[in-house]
C-alpha cells in the first residue's frame, strides 16, 4: 500500500539551482527595477538558443503575442485565422486589437493545424474578399505544427505567421527550433511550462527593428522627450530583472528538462500503451516534441471509460490532471466565430477534446509518483 499521498501536480515548476546566483547577483548590485542585466542576458540566450536574430522579454505569452499582432498592423474588424485546439491565451490578444478570430481545425497527424482545414478557410476569406491579417499557429503540448505545409499555404496569399509556441520551447522542426517559423514567435514561462520564470513571455524575430518597436510600446510608449511625452498608446508589458534571473538559470537546464519530459512519456507509453482503446500524442515524423505534457486517449468505442472519470479517479488519489484543451470554436465566448474543420462534418478538435486526458509530466516527476498515476489508470481500465 502507498505511504505518502502527496500532492502530484501537471507540470510543477523545477527550479535548477543556478537561479539564486542570478537573483543574488541582482540584489547585490541593486537591479531590481525593471531593466538589467539579466533581462538583457536572458534575451540574448533564448535568442541564440532559438537561432533567432533578436528576442524581447515580456510579463507573459499573451504579452508577447498582442505585441506581434500589433506589430502584423492587426486592427478592429480583421479577421485572424488561430488554431482551434489551443489554450484561451493563443485568442484573447486578438480580441485586444478588436479583431475577429476565425478558427481551424487539427490533423490527427501532429493535433496541430490542418493544412486542409487551412487552405477551406482562405479559399472562403478570399470568396468573401477579406483575408486575415494574420495567422496564429499553436505548438500543441510541445509538438511542432507541420511549417512547410502551413507556411506555403500562407505565402500564397501572402498573410504572415504568428508561432504561438508558449508550451513548444525545446522542440524543433526540421531540426530547427520552434519558435523561429513565423514573422514572430511567442514563449512562455509561465509556473506550467517546460522552463518558467514563476510567470513572463518572450518575443522573438529575425527583425530586430521590429522588436524595438515592440519595446517601446511594452514601455508605455514614452516619446525621446526630456518630459513624459506619449503619442502613442503603450503597455506594462516588460520583465523585471529578478525574474528574468529565473530565466537564465532555467534556460541553462532547458535541454535536460526536454530530456525527462519525453522520458515521463515514454514511460507511460512503454506501461499503459498495450492496453486496449489507449493511445498516446503521435510524434510526427519532422520534428521532436518537447513532451511537456503527456496525452494519452481513450477510444470511446474499446474503452467504455471517459476520460472525466480517469481525471475523478486520479484526483480522488490526489493526483492532478486534466482534459485535453476545450477548443476555442466550442467556446461560449466564440458561439459566433467562423471554424473550418479538416474533414467535411468531422473536427478532429472536438475528437482529441473528447477522448484525450493530460498525465502528471513535470521534469521532477520520480518513478515511484509516475507509479502512482499508472496505477490508478490500470485499475480504471481493467
Ligand atoms: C501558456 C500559453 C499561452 C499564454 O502564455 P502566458 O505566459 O500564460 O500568458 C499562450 N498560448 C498557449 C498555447 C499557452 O499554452
Amino acid at each position: 500500500m502507498k505511504t505518502t499521498n502527496k500532492r502530484i501536480y501537471l507540470s510543477p515548476p523545477h527550479m535548477s539551482g543556478y537561479e539564486l546566483g542570478y537573483i543574488k547577483e541582482a540584489f547585490e548590485s541593486n537591479w531590481i527595477a525593471p531593466l538589467g542585466p539579466n533581462v538583457t542576458a536572458f534575451e540574448q540566450g533564448v535568442a541564440a538558443y532559438a537561432g533567432a536574430n533578436a528576442a524581447l522579454a515580456l510579463s507573459s505569452g499573451t504579452a508577447a503575442l498582442h505585441l506581434a499582432l500589433r506589430l502584423l498592423g492587426v486592427e478592429q474588424g480583421n479577421y485572424v485565422f488561430c488554431s482551434s485546439l489551443t489554450f484561451i491565451g493563443s485568442v484573447n490578444p486578438i480580441l485586444y486589437q478588436g479583431a475577429v478570430p476565425v478558427f481551424i481545425d487539427a490533423e490527427p497527424e501532429s493535433w496541430n493545424m490542418s493544412p486542409v482545414a487551412l487552405d477551406k478557410a482562405f479559399e472562403w476569406a478570399e470568396q468573401i474578399g477579406k483575408l486575415p491579417k494574420a495567422v496564429v499557429i499553436v505548438d500543441l503540448y510541445g509538438q511542432s505544427a507541420d511549417y512547410d505545409s502551413l507556411q506555403s499555404i500562407c505565402n500564397r496569399y501572402g498573410v504572415p505567421v504568428v508561432e504561438d509556441a508558449a508550451e513548444a520551447m525545446g522542440a524543433t522542426y526540421k531540426g530547427k527550433s520552434c519558435g523561429t517559423f513565423g514573422k514572430y514567435g511567442i514563449y512562455s514561462f509561465n509556473g506550467n511550462k517546460i522552463i518558467t520564470t514563476s510567470g513572463g513571455g518572450m518575443l522573438i524575430s529575425d527583425d530586430k527593428e521590429a522588436l524595438d518597436k515592440a519595446l517601446f510600446w511594452a514601455t508605455q510608449a514614452r516619446d525621446k522627450a526630456p518630459w513624459y511625452q506619449h503619442s502613442e498608446m503603450g503597455y506594462n508589458y516588460r520583465m523585471s530583472n529578478i525574474v528574468a534571473a529565473i530565466g537564465r538559470g532555467q534556460l541553462q537546464v532547458l535541454d535536460e528538462r526536454v530530456n525527462a519530459h519525453r522520458a515521463v512519456f515514454e514511460r507511460y507509453q512503454q506501461v499503459l500503451g498495450d492496453i486496449p482503446g489507449v493511445g498516446f500524442m503521435p510524434e510526427a515524423g519532422y520534428g521532436r516534441c518537447n513532451r511537456w505534457l503527456t496525452v494519452m486517449t481513450l477510444e470511446p468505442e474499446i474503452c467504455k471509460v471517459q476520460p472525466m472519470q480517469i481525471i475523478d479517479a486520479l484526483d480522488a488519489e490526489n493526483i492532478e490532471s486534466r482534459p485535453v484543451w476545450k477548443p476555442m470554436h466550442l467556446q461560449p465566448l466564440f458561439a459566433n466565430n467562423m471554424y473550418f474543420t479538416h474533414e467535411k462534418d468531422y473536427s478532429v478538435a472536438d475528437a482529441l477534446f473528447s477522448k484525450g486526458i493530460c498525465l502528471p509530466s513535470g521534469s521532477s516527476l520520480t518513478e515511484e509518483d509516475q507509479d502512482r498515476v499508472i496505477d490508478v489508470i490500470r485499475r480504471c481500465l481493467r
